[in-house]
């Protein structure tokens, strides 16, 4: 279609009905952004928002870091493109950069634009090193990206209409630590768990399976946590197995959880690492981190033209150096220690909040109706959503009742403490506010 519409405000109102992403009707509470700063972001009407979704919007650090501005402006001015098949001055850097702060024995480092791309790097990395192996294995209610491959690897949802392509994935139960089954403790549901994976396995998958892949710490399929039991039971079950360990910190690294990685605090000794969303300072940026004996691509395994984007390669090897700088993982520690302190003040006052979860700036509160039977209050996280956003303050949610209905609280690392308290603050006006409209007590 050829516009003559020159009028921005026409062409806006005429954009929302042409996105392919809107929901029919659009969405009342979506955002028109027009600038960010540290954590703060401003809306076309001048409204300024705290925004406790960094994390979703892939920045660990503020947003406009001077730092990585900087070294994104010079790099277009510089070079803005290059094909794989060439280097940059920051692409090296970034690679030793990478591998000085991975964790156990990961040594090698590949780079793509999107964690979706680089599960796909680590699952063809998993199938060069298993050329007979012909399924993976993932969890249930994993969450790895929206490409086909990675939806059908990712929790099963109603959304996903696409897995069918994709029979290859071999899904393994989890265990629950917050509503253990058959009234078993979280301990039991993972020693259960662990025998059920083992028989699943042993049932003629052998040799069959190349990988397991999973997030130390699940994020969008419902913030779900783990024991140590279970990291070290699945570790054990992929050496007895021949299958790779991929560990998915797209959401868990570069600080999130108050250390540089996830698999740090949770002594995971993964075969391969999928890295992204903060390792870009807002830029699109991600990749894996390998052990030396599985970095096995052949030519053209994994080349895509704009693989390693000269522009996000050196916004992230400002961000990640700023990330180190400023001991960003500390402070997430130190932040994410003071928000689930208050956090678990608040639940002895709001019935609502049936768990705080962390660790570190990676927060969540499961929303119940009820203590005993943990009812998921879906409508109820929705309204706390929209009112605290309605206050300046946008949190994450999770809409889907089967994954929980969680409020998530994962600012930019840096926030200051004044601004994490003001959050803290809207987040107890609004659910006390919820509250009384659903008749719900006070404790
Ligand atoms: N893995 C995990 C654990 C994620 O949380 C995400 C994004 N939410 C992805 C993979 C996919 O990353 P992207 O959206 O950049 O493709």
């Amino acid at each position: 279609m050829t516009s003559t519409l020159t009028d921005a405000a026409d062409l806006q109102l005429l954009g929302k009905e042409a996105l392919l992403h809107e929901p029919p009707g659009g969405d009342p509470e979506k955002l028109t952004l027009v600038r960010a700063q540290g954590s703060l972001v401003w809306d076309d009407q001048g409204n300024e928002y705290l925004d406790c979704t960094a994390q979703a919007w892939s920045n660990n650090l503020g947003a406009g870091d001077p730092r990585v501005i900087e070294a994104a402006i010079a790099q277009t001015r510089e070079l803005t493109h290059a094909r794989p098949t060439f280097h940059t001055p920051a692409l090296l850097e970034l690679a030793a950069l990478m591998v000085s702060i991975a964790p156990g024995q990961l040594n090698r480092v590949g780079f793509t634009l999107h964690g979706s791309m680089a599960v796909e790097m680590a699952l063809k990395l998993a199938l060069r090193n298993r050329p007979d192996a012909e399924h993976v294995a993932v969890l249930h209610d994993g969450y790895h990206g929206r490409s086909i491959t990675t939806m059908a690897a990712s929790w099963p949802h109603p959304q996903n209409a696409f897995g069918r392509l994709q029979p290859h994935f071999l899904r393994l139960p989890r265990p629950d630590l917050y509503r253990p089954r058959l009234g078993s403790t979280g301990e039991e549901d993972t020693e259960r768990t662990l025998a059920v994976v083992r028989d699943i396995l042993e049932k003629g998958t052998e040799g069959s399976v190349a990988a397991l892949i999973y997030e130390p710490l699940q994020g969008n399929g419902g913030h779900n946590e783990f024991s140590p039991r279970w990291h070290q039971g699945i570790r054990e079950l992929c050496d007895e197995f021949g299958m790779l360990l991929i560990i998915d910190e797209v959401q868990t690294g570069l600080g999130r959880t108050g250390k540089m990685w996830a698999s740090e605090y949770y002594d995971l000794d993964p075969d391969i690492l999928v890295f992204g969303k903060g390792v870009g300072g807002g830029f699109p940026l991600a990749g894996v981190l390998t052990k030396q004996e599985y970095a096995k691509f052949q030519a053209g395994d994994d080349q895509l033209t704009f693989g390693q984007f000269p522009i996000s390669i050196a916004a992230g090897l400002a961000a990640v150096s700023a990330i180190i700088e400023d001991d960003l993982p500390a402070r997430a520690a130190e932040h994410g220690h003071y928000a689930t302190e208050r956090l678990r003040e608040m639940q002895t006052r709001h019935p609502l909040i049936g768990e705080v979860r962390s660790p570190g700036l990676m927060v969540s509160l499961e929303l119940v109706r009820d203590h005993v039977t943990k009812e998921p209050a879906t409508t109820e996280a929705h309204e706390v959503f929209v009112r605290a956003q309605r206050k300046g303050v946008i949190f994450g949610e999770s809409r889907y009742a089967s994954l929980g209905s969680l409020i998530k609280i994962k600012p930019p690392l840096d926030i200051t403490r004044d601004q994490l308290s003001h959050a803290l603050d809207v987040l107890d006006e609004v659910l006390t506010d919820v509250e009384t409209d659903h008749g719900i007590g006070p404790r």
